[in-house]
């Protein structure tokens, strides 16, 4: 830790003492360097796709599109890498919006069971594929909540995707609503790879992955959780992310029923 240092020496009544004022200088520095490791990432991210993008099109053009099933398959992966451009530049914009607090949080009232019941219910193609199973459950003390619904959709779906993508054919995923002090309590939980120990404490920083080769074979953008630990802080709540590797992850976050107008 760096820190500017001023110490002032002096007498007084009680005798001879010692003032020390630390003021952290570390804080600005990191925040800096944050910064500019996000703009590298991004024009990494981006750069990624586009360079394969321009390789099949230079295939394409070199002869390819002569042989209708290689140009085929040549415009496919074209087509994914542009579709995750597309999803990444998505994301960064709901992120800038949500930094700058510009984005309009609107809130309407939700009945809790029929909101994770539809979450589960737009990956059953995905679950059913891979042999998936969800499990819902609903405290009986939970109340219906107003909260941003398409906001607190992709939080959801943010979580249960990731839960699908980090867990082998046959797991298990368990969908858990309750109570925790004024607040309703959301947690999605699977038997999946895990997290090993290291990276937990930088899991909800943005791009960050555990295994980047398999994140982006599986279409992520590495900016999933952070854009949920905005929104859910945009409700004036809360997340964590518990996990052992090998045996699952659980991702929990809380939404206060009662909330200051300032903050939606
Ligand atoms: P991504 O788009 O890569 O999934 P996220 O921000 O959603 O990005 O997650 C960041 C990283 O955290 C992932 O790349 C993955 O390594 C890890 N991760 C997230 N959820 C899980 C989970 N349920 N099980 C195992 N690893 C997970």
């Amino acid at each position: 830790v760096r820190a500017t240092f001023t110490a002032i020496h002096g007498k007084t009544q009680g005798g001879a003492g010692t003032i020390v004022m630390l003021q952290d200088v570390t804080g600005m520095e990191k925040l800096e360097q944050s910064r500019r490791e996000f703009v590298a990432n991004v024009s990494h991210e981006l750069r990624t796709p586009l360079t394969t993008i321009k390789s099949y099109l230079e295939a394409l053009e070199d002869g390819a599109m002569e042989e209708p099933q290689l140009a085929g398959k040549f415009v496919g992966v074209a087509r994914n890498e542009t579709d995750r451009m597309i999803r990444l530049v998505t994301d960064l914009l709901q992120l800038s919006r949500l930094d700058s607090k510009q984005a309009i949080i609107s809130k309407e009232s939700t009945i809790v069971e029929d909101m994770l019941e539809e979450a589960a219910d737009r990956f059953s193609f995905q679950l059913e594929q891979r042999s998936i199973e969800v499990e819902i459950e609903v405290d009986p003390q939970v109340e219906d909540l107003m909260l941003d619904r398409d906001r607190i959709d992709q939080v959801l779906d943010n979580l249960v995707s990731n839960a699908i993508k980090y867990t082998p054919d046959g797991g298990h995923i368990r969908i858990h609503a309750g109570c925790r002090d004024k607040a309703l309590e959301i947690s999605v939980q699977d038997n999946g790879i895990g997290i090993p120990k290291k990276d937990l404490e930088r899991i909800f920083e943005r791009f960050y992955r555990v295994d980047k080769a398999r994140s982006r074979s599986m279409g992520g953008t590495g900016l999933g959780l952070s854009i949920a630990r905005e929104i859910v802080k945009a409700h004036g709540g809360s997340i964590q992310l518990e996990s052992e590797l090998g045996v699952g992850t659980k991702v929990t976050f809380t939404l206060p029923y009662q909330q200051e107008v300032s903050a939606g």
